[in-house]
């Protein structure tokens, strides 16, 4: 990390502006802050602008470091938001369907809301049941999604970057251990969103970070992403039971609906009669991907073609989580006034297999104390 430009007493004096360009960074990056309104019980919230030279541009909140807008150009250079979401915080507090958020500690669902770590039994709040069978999904009643993080704007390698910090007590939500977690978001010159997630704990427990941003690369409230065409490096899926909980299995894509080792259009088999897709209420599934090794390497790429906007996801993860957006279901307005019907936005979530705290044959969830989780995620940018 290099050229710290905002030291602990700057940033509380950026903080406390409404609108207010931060010291100047010597080259070309740009960070703004403003507010981004009070939640409900007064805490203020902030909203960090990072842009580079040619206008992409992210727009970040230290509530659940949730990316609120995200401008991407299309073929003929004009940029639109891509990201689904609202415009002040307390809409997120009130309903967001954790639209563009930080998600842990466990991204995902973890059966009946428990698990079994060196031998304790721990029970966490059942927040989500599909098919009638709850699970702990996403963290919890307030997982990272949810919180305020403590956030730092800085310059890093001549990007701009917001460094975000939060300290999950021991026992928050169900999990042991005072979990410690570090994001960085960066804009880089190849319009790329790049995400770097570290962590340490002070008791061995599971761990799954992950972000959930909603994307329709025609724009924010421009219809449904059907048309969209999707490829996934992944030729095998950890199947699901009706709560949308994997059975332990990893089965091979091959001749279903799931396979995107080559590109399809997302709806072109959504609705076909298939299990898997009846219990998702079409896709909401976890994907292995080909690359197990822990190294950078491209997981997904998605076209929108009368935009022309081609989006690749590079991950350090084994998993990937593709939901189609099945839960939209047009009663969200978002924050340009528009409706957010029926599978309006796809998220791809990089992250470990869900469950995996039950499940010995998937890869371990489990921070250990003197360990520290590291993962990185890249969204990319361009036009075709
Ligand atoms: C899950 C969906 C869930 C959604 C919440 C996704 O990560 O896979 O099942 O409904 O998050 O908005």
């Amino acid at each position: 990390m290099k050229n710290l430009l905002f030291p602990a007493c700057a940033c509380m004096a950026i903080l406390v502006s409404m609108i207010a360009p931060l010291p100047a960074a010597p080259a070309s990056p740009v960070i703004t802050v403003k507010s981004f309104g009070l939640l409900p019980d007064g805490r203020q919230t902030h909203l960090f602008t990072l842009e580079n030279a040619s206008g992409f541009r992210a727009d970040i909140s230290d509530l659940g470091g949730i990316v609120v807008n995200l401008f991407v150009p299309d073929k003929s250079g004009k940029l639109a938001d891509v990201s689904l979401g609202f415009d002040n915080a307390a809409q997120y507090l009130a309903k967001s369907p954790y639209f563009g958020a930080l998600i842990g500690r466990y991204g995902n669902r973890i059966a009946h809301g428990r698990f079994t770590l060196d031998g304790q039994t721990y029970s966490l709040a059942t927040n989500n049941s599909p098919g009638d069978i709850p699970c702990a999904l996403h963290g919890g009643l307030v997982g990272l999604d949810k919180v305020i993080w403590q956030a730092r704007p800085a310059i890093m390698d001549g990007n701009p970057a917001l460094i975000l910090r939060y300290v999950s007590r021991d026992g928050e939500e169900g999990y042991p251990g005072e979990l410690a977690v570090d994001v960085t978001y960066t804009v880089t010159p190849k319009n790329e969103l790049r995400i770097d997630y570290q962590a340490t704990t002070t008791k061995a427990t599971p761990v799954n970070l992950t972000n959930h941003t909603y994307f329709n690369l025609k724009g924010e409230g421009e219809g449904t992403i059907l048309d969209h065409v999707l490829m996934m490096r992944a030729s095998r899926t950890t199947p699901v039971n009706a709560g949308l909980i994997p059975t332990g299995e990893i089965v091979p894509v091959k001749g279903t609906p799931l396979d995107f080792t080559s590109p399809h259009r997302i709806g072109e088999r959504v609705d076909a009669s298939d299990e898997q897709l009846k219990f998702g209420g079409g896709y909401d599934h976890n994907w292995v991907l080909d690359s197990q090794d822990g190294k950078l390497a491209l997981a997904a790429t998605v076209h929108e073609p009368t935009s022309g906007r081609f989006m690749e996801v590079l991950t350090t993860e084994p998993g990937l989580q593709f939901y189609g957006g099945n839960f939209l279901d047009g009663t969200l307005t978002g924050k340009s006034g528009k409706k957010y019907p029926y599978r309006s936005g796809f998220c791809l979530e990089t992250q470990h297999y869900p469950d995996s705290p039950n499940q010995p044959g998937f890869p371990s969830t489990i921070l250990r104390p003197g360990e520290t989780l590291r993962s990185t995620t890249i969204y990319r940018f361009s036009t075709k």
